[in-house]
């Protein structure tokens, strides 16, 4: 099992080529598609077969967290809003745009609120997210605060904020450690060894270990790993999932642990979830989740047909409130009876949700849904495209198509042309039938004569 966390992890230090960020709505597994072969009916995994679906699985989750709970689908929904507004904001400006682009320096109103839009998104995924690092001995993990309004976890060697990176990590990383079967006493020596600084024990990246390392420092609990997934889950469908951890946390707090038999921490997630209050939480989370959504279906729908941003958001957004009617809003995403060590378990998820996209080194995928929705890839495409360029302009990084290397999906004639490389932007005065996708994204948000660098080219 050794070779699947070194895969997994020396990729994660990666920072700059991460398999699945929140921007690009894809996941980029590095193999091929027969490697994992998760459309066949019958595969004889190798090992690194294993390794591979392992890494679908933690992408896969976060792809769930934002398009499947009552947390992430209004903000993912949102995401997209913020791209109609910026292209809608064409149709009454044709204000010239000096980049970088910043909104101190925009007139428009619509436009200055579709980059506000984009801003508080950012804010709402990245809440809480700080964690620290000390030269202090190692104490026993403990929870303090608020501080500053916030929680904050530590062993005295890190800290991190009891915020979204936290939650969103542990339930990707323990959703695979309970496909690789393993208990809680492999789980804390995977951690021993995959975590430490120097030669400190759990020192750094504190978002993927410290919950679980809190409980299962305990003793009073059995199944930590599974426990503490499913309170990532429970808490992800409310709509400030780091107080729902906060809450739980505080409510078992108040129980005599000690004075009780060793039970499966699972059992104390349930008996929290199933109170009044919980349950009130959870039921005005989803109240509120499918009415944000249902709003911007109608408001896509009126608008459909002057531009493809209309039409994407709403097929993305019909999408994200299937899944929260189908899990109540991620209450039921996975089901504490469920065998997350069987393949066919997680094949059958992803046929059931879909997987937005797949990058592989041979093509580009949508599992699952598909078939029923053919135009879904296409709606993540655009809305992949937006992001990108939106992100482009923001931080004056022109250069290089991205859908040329880095998610290689280009079906321009022209690709690897000079300004493909050198300024995509110049690529709209390239004519072709199979434009890229950048330059659609670029059509679509209207931007394609409002561009400082088409006006005044040095
Ligand atoms: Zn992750
Ligand atoms: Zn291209």
């Amino acid at each position: 099992m050794d070779s699947i966390d070194y895969f997994y992890f020396r990729s994660l230090d990666e920072i700059r080529k991460p398999f699945y960020d929140w921007e690009r709505q894809v996941i980029n597994v590095g193999c091929s598609s027969q490697d994992i072969g998760i459309d066949d009916e019958q595969v004889n995994l190798t090992i690194k077969g294993k390794e591979n679906i392992a890494k679908l699985i933690h992408e896969y989750i976060h792809f769930l967290q934002n398009f499947a709970t009552n947390w992430g689908g209004p903000i993912f929904v949102d995401l997209a809003v913020s791209l109609l507004k910026i292209g809608a904001s064409s149709n009454e400006s044709e204000e010239i745009l000096k980049l970088p682009l910043n909104k101190e320096n925009i007139n428009n109103d619509l436009l200055i609120s579709g980059l506000e839009l984009r801003e508080s998104v950012i804010e709402r995924i990245n809440r809480s997210s700080r964690s620290f690092t000390h030269d202090k001995s190692r104490d026993a993990i403990s929870v303090s605060g608020p501080t500053d309004g916030e929680f904050v976890i530590t062993n005295g060697l890190t800290s991190i904020d009891v915020g979204l990176k936290l939650i969103r990590e542990h339930m990707a990383y323990l959703g695979t450690q309970l496909y690789l079967n393993h208990n809680d006493d492999e789980i804390h020596s995977r951690n021993l060894v995959t975590f430490k600084r120097n030669e400190h024990m759990l020192a750094r990246n504190p978002e993927y270990w410290i919950l679980f390392e809190y409980f299962y420092a305990s003793k009073c609990f059995e199944n930590v790993g599974r426990g503490v997934f499913f309170l990532t889950q429970y808490s992800l469908a409310g709509l400030a999932p780091n107080y729902s951890i906060i809450r739980f946390i505080k409510w078992i707090h108040d129980i005599d642990l000690l004075a009780q038999r060793i039970r499966p921490l699972i059992d104390y997630v349930q008996e929290w979830t199933n109170l009044h209050s919980e349950k009130s939480e959870n039921k005005k989370a989803n109240d509120k989740a499918i009415a944000h959504c249902e709003s911007i279906i109608k408001l896509s729908k009126k608008y459909e047909s002057e531009n493809h941003l209309f039409e994407f958001t709403r097929i993305v957004t019909e999408y994200t409130l299937a899944n929260i009617l189908k899990s109540e809003g991620g209450m039921n995403l996975f089901c504490i009876e469920d065998n997350f060590s069987d393949l066919t378990y997680w094949k059958k998820k992803i046929d059931e949700f879909g997987t937005g996209i797949v990058l592989y080194t041979d093509g580009v995928f949508a599992h699952g849904l598909s078939a029923e929705n053919p135009d879904l890839l296409e709606s993540f495409k655009h809305f992949l495209a937006g992001n990108l360029i939106v992100k482009k302009l923001l931080t004056n990084q022109i250069s290089t198509c991205p859908f040329l290397y880095d998610i290689p999906i280009c079906q321009a004639e022209y690709r690897d042309s000079q300004n493909c490389v050198k300024n995509p932007f110049l690529m709209l005065d390239e004519k072709s039938v199979d434009a890229c996708l950048f330059v659609n994204g670029v059509l679509m948000l209207g931007l394609s004569k409002r561009l400082e660098l088409y006006n005044s080219p040095s």
